[in-house]
């Protein structure tokens, strides 16, 4: 059994297509998406069609609600903002009916695994796991073994032992059977960790991985200078920030 999960895929197509083809290649089971599909980039509808047909799972990201209208922009920042009033106006109405289906939260059974795009604890404030005490608080919100979650862009794999300890695991771990996890899978669409490429996790029997994988940065770039999106915004992605 293995399955991916991606996630702030942030309407970047050629990341998105990218990280679907380097998924395909591995031979995984089911793909789940932990939220944020719009905003920041250039093509939320197509990137809606596509996760529609491909993820057993979807959640919804603050970006996402912003643009539903369910999450107030004002605690966004100027270009965050700019960017889900743009969003807001090229949408389809049939895929703002889908960002109204997303779900807060989703379990699998199968999986012993939870998902959230920001916390277990808030799921609807949308902040962050940024410090091992607010994991510490956040792993007794959710029973399964396997938390998910998104929302920073920054990739880690969060290991809480039998003892209580919370351990930081970069770039993979072994998953023990008396260990509990919250796993960062990263950004599709804008990483933040200063590496450029696109981040997803995989699960396969007991391993976790985050696979990072290249994709067309300037096509993309391209897209958003074409529709008007703010320059920070196509700038950031050439660093990963
Ligand atoms: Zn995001």
């Amino acid at each position: 059994m293995a399955y991916a999960v991606i996630s702030d895929i942030h309407a970047n197509l050629h990341a998105l297509n990218a990280v679907l083809r380097d998924i395909e290649k591995r031979n995984v089971d089911e793909i789940f998406f932990t939220g944020d599909i719009v905003g920041y980039g250039p093509r939320p509808d197509v990137c809606i069609d596509i996760i529609k047909k491909n993820c057993k799972i979807l959640i919804a990201g603050n970006h996402d609600w912003a643009v539903i209208g369910y999450t107030d922009i004002e605690y966004f920042n100027e270009h965050a903002a700019q960017a889900v009033v743009w969003t807001q106006n090229v949408i389809s109405n049939e895929h703002i009916k889908d960002l109204e289906n997303f779900s807060l939260i989703k379990s699998s059974k199968e999986n012993n695994a939870f998902f959230v795009h920001s916390t277990p604890k808030e799921p609807e404030k949308w902040s962050y796991i940024y410090s091992l005490d607010v994991a510490e608080v956040n792993f007794r919100f959710f029973k399964q073994q396997l938390c998910f979650v998104g929302h920073s862009h920054r990739p880690v794999i969060l290991e809480k032992n039998a003892a209580g300890e919370i351990k930081i695991n970069e770039g993979h771990a072994t998953i023990n059977s008396d260990s509990r996890y919250i796993i960062n899978s990263g950004s599709v669409g804008q990483p933040r960790d200063g590496n450029s490429r696109s981040a997803y996790s995989i699960v396969r029997d007991d391993f976790i991985e985050i696979v990072r994988v290249e994709y067309d940065i300037k096509k993309t770039q391209q897209e958003m200078a074409q529709v008007g999106l703010p320059d920070r915004l196509i700038e950031r992605l050439s660093y990963g920030m």
